[in-house]
């Protein structure tokens, strides 16, 4: 990839899908919380559109800036916690990304979202999205395999793991307050982890 090109690409495609698709995450937050996610998610890509990213020489320099947006310009539990997420990512973001280097980057990021919210897995919340995206890209590094099946192979994990989350009882965030009733319904957040994942699956490779 051609380092800070394919970060900037990722980044601004994730603002334009979460533009498209702040309804929907709105509605599923309106049934397990205050309705805003699709909003805090737009706020924070978009905030960070503003930034002059062809300034920028490295991707982790970009994915640093973005993180830096979304912890400031957002809100709520999402902001810190996306932010966390990609400027952890950005801390050890390569100037040539591999498998075994976005699998690493990965790991890191889920560390910092579960250090952040102290959330686990099953609680029914982002965290259920990036840990199997960070067990499959383990597995991708371990079998050696390319950059871009790995990352197909990742946004699949995402997808079914947000998707999973719907069998849930959410014991964190605003959600935790429904308790069992929040089962039935997928979680926001994890949506917007899978809509990342794919987003950076056709951008990065
Ligand atoms: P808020 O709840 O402050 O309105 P959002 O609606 O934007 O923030 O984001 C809600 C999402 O944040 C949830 O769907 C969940 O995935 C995630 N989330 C909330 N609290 C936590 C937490 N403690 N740890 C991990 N993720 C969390
Ligand atoms: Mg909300
Ligand atoms: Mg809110």
């Amino acid at each position: 990839t051609d380092g800070v090109a394919a970060v900037t690409r990722w980044l601004r495609a994730c603002a334009d899908e979460f533009d498209a698709r702040r309804e929907e995450l709105d509605a599923l937050d309106r049934l397990l919380g205050d309705g805003d996610h699709g909003t805090n998610m737009c706020r924070g890509f978009i905030a960070a559109q503003t930034l002059d990213l062809s300034e920028l020489v490295t991707g982790a320099e970009a994915l640093r800036q973005v993180g830096m947006a979304l912890v400031s310009n957002v809100g709520g539990a999402s902001g810190p916690l996306f932010g966390t997420y990609l400027l952890r990512i950005g801390a050890v973001w390569p100037l040539h990304p591999t498998t075994r280097a976005v699998a690493m980057a990965t790991r890191q990021g889920l560390d910092g979202v579960m250090a952040r919210g102290k959330a686990s897995v099953g609680d029914k919340t982002m965290v259920d999205a990036i840990a199997p995206a960070a067990d499959s890209l383990d597995l991708s590094a371990r079998d050696g395999e390319d950059l871009a099946v790995a990352l197909e192979k990742a946004a699949d994990a995402a997808e079914a793991g947000a998707l999973a989350t719907v069998g849930m009882a959410a014991r964190r965030g605003r959600a935790h307050l429904l308790a069992g009733e929040s089962v039935g319904v997928i979680d926001p957040g994890a949506v917007s982890v899978g809509i990342i994942a794919r987003i950076a699956a056709q951008s990065l490779s």
